[in-house]
């Protein structure tokens, strides 16, 4: 049987007799083998004869390289201001001023949230926010003006400072776009930071309308992604599928991800979420991708990143989230005994006793680890500060979150 494929290039590419030719490359794969864009692009798209050697080949890697464990983070959500100056498609968090949830944190309110997520054994405080409202806003900047700051930026940095004096629990703050100089003041009091690449497509009319989504273009997010490397930070991003974007944009944008890893180190883990439909947003009609197209992207993800951190959200899936295990991925990302995720709010979060129990049921061990992995601790502890005070009282000898 022959197959025509198109390539990431445009180049367009004739495999005889697909499912036994990538079978083998599967095994190669499994000996240590690299494998190029066509293929992972093939294998995105493999019928249902090929999927379950594609899965085990990417649980075989997740096993060899994070054997038995799965992580998760516990962790309180921040949602310091849902305004926002971007209009993406898919998004249910952004509001404008006057809208019914429109709301800006106070800083009692945020100090509240932590300190009963402290109560509750977490670890985390989750800092999600709009992409500076106040570009846009003059509510926002009005805002500002009485709580003393001079930018959406500046009120983060001091209530991730706040955070971290106050409570036990280490901030990691996801911001949107940020300068050199910001991710400087930020690391301060963060361990990691965040941003999703989403896609290096500029394709996605969508979710990223022309001039409705000034910081979602590819090239300004990688540079923030990559600004983090040049200062050792250890970062957090991942892709967002389902958004119209092509397996051949999957694949680069896992590539771009990768590569910046190889150059600098600091990807501490990559996120694989599924876009989900909602009816208040503009994309509501727009199609979910199922879970076996979630599934194939996770077990490529594992191929190509082979020994880096993949996570899958469980509270994005439905019912049987456990199966995200049978991909490869070795984390769950941050789980909360107390917020909602008011990113996904139709979503509830699994008990963390469920999900343990789901997590051994795979035979896997749940570890609660800290905002950043083990393999980052010592580089932030060596800035220093109170940041290093902090971590060292939260982590065990191994780095995860100590028993509480
Ligand atoms: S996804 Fe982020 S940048 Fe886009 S509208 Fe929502 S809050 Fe703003």
């Amino acid at each position: 049987m022959n197959e025509r494929v198109t390539t990431i290039a445009g180049r367009e590419t004739v495999c005889m007799e697909p499912v036994r030719y990538l079978v083998e490359k599967l095994r190669n794969v499994r000996d240590g083998a690299t494998f190029d864009c066509d293929i992972a692009v093939q294998l995105l798209r493999c019928d249902e004869a090929l999927l379950p050697e594609l899965l085990a080949t990417a649980r075989a890697l997740k096993e060899k390289y994070h054997p038995a464990v799965i992580t998760y983070s516990r962790k309180v959500f921040i949602p310091l201001t849902n305004l926002c100056r971007d209009y993406c498609g898919y998004c249910t968090f952004r509001r404008d001023p006057g809208e019914p949830g429109a709301h800006t944190m106070s800083p009692d309110e945020v100090l509240s949230v932590a300190q009963q997520g402290e109560n509750l054994g977490c670890t985390e405080a989750l800092f999600s926010l709009g992409d500076r409202p106040e570009a846009l806003f003059p509510e926002m900047r009005e805002t500002l003006r009485r709580l003393g700051y001079r930018s959406t930026l500046h009120y983060l940095a001091a209530m991730c400072e706040m955070v971290l004096r106050e409570t036990k629990l280490l901030p990691h703050a996801n911001p949107g776009l940020l300068s050199a100089n910001w991710i400087e003041r930020l690391r301060t009091s963060n361990p990691s930071l965040g941003l999703m690449l989403e896609s290096t497509s500029t394709q996605l009319a969508m979710a990223h309308p022309a001039a409705g989504t000034p910081d979602k273009v590819p090239a300004l997010r990688l540079k923030t992604i990559e600004d983090a490397g040049k200062r050792g930070v250890p970062f957090t991003t991942g892709i967002l599928i389902g958004i119209g974007e092509t397996m051949e944009d999957r694949v680069e944008s896992l590539l771009a991800i990768r590569q910046l890893h190889e150059r600098y180190g600091h990807i501490q883990e990559v996120i694989i979420q599924n876009f989900r439909a909602k009816p208040s947003i503009p994309m509501a009609a727009w199609p979910e991708p199922d879970i076996g197209d979630l599934l194939r992207t996770l077990a490529v993800a594992r191929l190509l990143l082979l020994d880096m951190n993949i996570q899958a959200p469980p509270n994005l899936t439905g019912l049987s989230y456990e199966r995200l295990l049978e991909a490869g991925i070795n984390d769950w990302g941050g789980v909360s005994p107390l917020t909602p995720d008011y990113i996904n709010p139709e979503a509830p979060w699994p008990h963390l006793v469920e999900l343990r129990r789901r997590t051994e049921m795979a035979g896997q061990t749940l570890v609660q680890r800290l905002p950043v992995y083990p393999e980052y601790t010592e580089k932030v502890m060596a800035r220093g500060g109170l940041l290093a005070e902090r971590l060292a009282t939260a982590m065990d000898h191994a780095g995860y979150a100590r028993a509480a």
